[in-house]
């Protein structure tokens, strides 16, 4: 529902905002407007994909929307292809990827982070993610994927393991928050057949456009190095 430009996310039972309280038994029906209580209106749109991960619980830190579409971008992931990520966290990575690709396998060290992350993907109605309770520094499972996508502190005790598993030119990418650890997941690479592509940082900078007060939002801030490889 959205009021004032501010956005309200439904799924059941009685709504409560700040501005009123809104019937279930209103919201259940196909209208493009409701009225609360208190008499004031509310647009209703249909929940879709952004809404409903915006509502999804993140324990570890989750990666950000641009830096996903970057990945996804660069990697040609497709329907057809198969793809593995680690470590799971809240599985929001693992979201994304599934709506685009065929099968997503994901390695997650972490029980808890296991459960929360399963707990989202039902909540997204997401099946064809299969979460592995594994150390992938130990070794993966799995041969011929189109992509290898990891965001843990480590990447460059994949390498060898991901050098294996991925297809001829498939893509090796990893999301790392300092320079030192680039440097460190790069330098392993070298010791196998990798074609560097390249290492980016992704800037984001959201404004505020309001007549007489157009301005940036936030100031700029760092998220993460992104580092595109693929095998030869
Ligand atoms: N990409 C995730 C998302 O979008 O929510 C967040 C990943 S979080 C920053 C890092 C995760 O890697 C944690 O959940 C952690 O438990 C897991 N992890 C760390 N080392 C691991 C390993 N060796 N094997 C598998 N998972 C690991």
């Amino acid at each position: 529902l959205i009021r004032n430009n501010k956005k309200y996310y439904w799924s059941n039972g009685d709504l409560h905002t700040e501005s009123g309280v809104i019937k279930e038994s209103d919201l259940n029906k196909d209208t493009i407007k409701v009225k609360a209580h208190s008499g004031k209106e509310f647009f209703v749109i249909p929940a879709l994909f952004i809404d409903k991960i915006e509502k999804i619980k993140r324990d570890p830190q989750a990666i950000l929307e641009k830096d996903i579409a970057l990945i996804m971008t660069y990697t040609s992931i497709d329907k057809n292809s198969i793809v593995l990520e680690a470590g799971t966290g809240s599985g929001k990575l693992s979201a994304y990827l599934a709506r685009s690709v065929k099968k997503v396998y994901s390695y997650e060290i972490n029980k808890n982070y296991i459960e929360l992350a399963k707990n989202n993907l039902e909540f997204l109605d997401i099946e064809n993610v299969e979460i592995k309770n594994k150390d992938i520094y130990n070794g993966i499972d799995e041969n011929d994927l189109d992509a290898i996508i990891l965001d843990l502190p480590h990447p460059w005790k994949v390498v060898e393991h991901a050098y294996r598993a991925l297809k001829q030119g498939a893509f090796l990418v990893s999301y790392l928050p300092t320079i030192p650890q680039v440097i460190e997941f790069v330098k392993e690479t070298k010791k196998y057949d990798f074609y560097f592509v390249k290492t980016i940082e992704l800037i984001e900078r959201e404004w505020i456009v309001e007549e007489q007060r157009t301005r940036p939002k936030s100031s700029l801030q760092h998220t993460a190095f992104l580092t595109f490889l693929r095998k030869l």
